[in-house]
């Protein structure tokens, strides 16, 4: 795995022994790639039904980068998917890696968290790449669930159907609960919004971060205690809420998926990339 050369990445390698172990530290970055205006009541099951107050919803991939190596978190949808899906398309995540000196085409692994349409296209974007998913989700997603019109709206046919001909060209790694992907990269099965939902913990300067993904949509899903109303099993998701606190540092540590407040709350890591990338460890 290699990167572009970025001017202002000094990524240094750096080792620290945990007990016994070595992991390696990781730097962080939120790529924003897409936009969608909802409403309070749409986000929170169990919230105000009549909250029509504004909470939009950003869409990221994440970038993890530790010296040369360059791991990518969920590959977005793109363009022709956005005007599908009336989503406000703002920059292919491509590009917002490219800005961060991660050339796709080097990338050698991608998590994907679960397989819904926002985390699982652009089939083409990392060629090279073996492709990190739990048992259950490609057991959820090629199953009998789809054959419900409200399991199966939020995943795409051809990004499922782009995974099961991985798995044949032997590029998709299979996990089944808790995994390391690589020293510092963690992935955890918690279910819930999916059946093979997985959150991924990453070793980083400031400790233990847990990028929660769609176990928790947006900070309020986890603070308040209130599912998205896209779930599969609704106990896990709570279940879940209480796993990612305790994989993470601390709250601070938790990033959710599609939060808006991310932007606002992690600084861009140069001037020109304000709100499109910004960098969370
Ligand atoms: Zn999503």
């Amino acid at each position: 795995m290699t990167r572009l050369p970025g001017p202002s990445f000094a990524a240094v390698r750096v080792w620290y022994n945990v007990g016994a172990m070595s992991e390696t530290v990781w730097e962080i970055y939120a790529v924003r790639y897409a936009h969608h205006d909802r409403t309070a009541r749409e986000n929170l099951l169990g919230g105000d039904p009549h909250d029509n107050a504004p909470m939009p919803l950003d869409y990221f991939v994440w970038a993890l980068v530790s010296g040369d190596d360059a791991l990518v978190v969920d590959t977005g949808f793109d363009r022709a998917m956005a005007q599908r899906r009336g989503r406000e398309f703002l920059q292919s995540p491509a590009e917002g890696l490219a800005a961060i000196g991660v050339d796709p085409a080097a990338v050698g692994d991608v998590v994907i968290t679960h397989m819904h349409y926002d985390h699982s296209g652009n089939h083409d974007m990392f060629p090279n790449a073996r492709y990190h998913v739990q048992d259950r989700e490609m057991r959820f997603a090629t199953g009998r669930a789809m054959t419900h019109a409200f399991a199966r709206f939020p995943f795409d046919e051809e990004d499922v159907v782009r995974m099961v001909r991985r798995v044949f060209r032997n590029r998709v790694v299979f996990h089944d609960g808790d995994d390391t992907v690589t020293p510092g990269v963690t992935v955890h099965h918690v279910g819930g919004h999916t059946m093979g939902m997985q959150v991924v913990g990453v070793n980083t300067r400031r400790g233990r971060v847990v990028l929660a993904s769609d176990a928790s949509h947006l900070y309020a899903n986890i603070e308040r205690g209130l599912p998205f109303p896209v779930t599969y099993d609704i106990s896990e998701v709570l279940e879940g809420y209480r796993r990612i606190y305790a994989l993470a540092d601390s709250p601070g540590h938790v990033i959710p998926g599609h939060d808006p407040l991310v932007m606002e709350r992690y600084p861009a890591p140069r001037p020109e990339l304000e709100g499109r990338v910004v960098r969370l460890d």
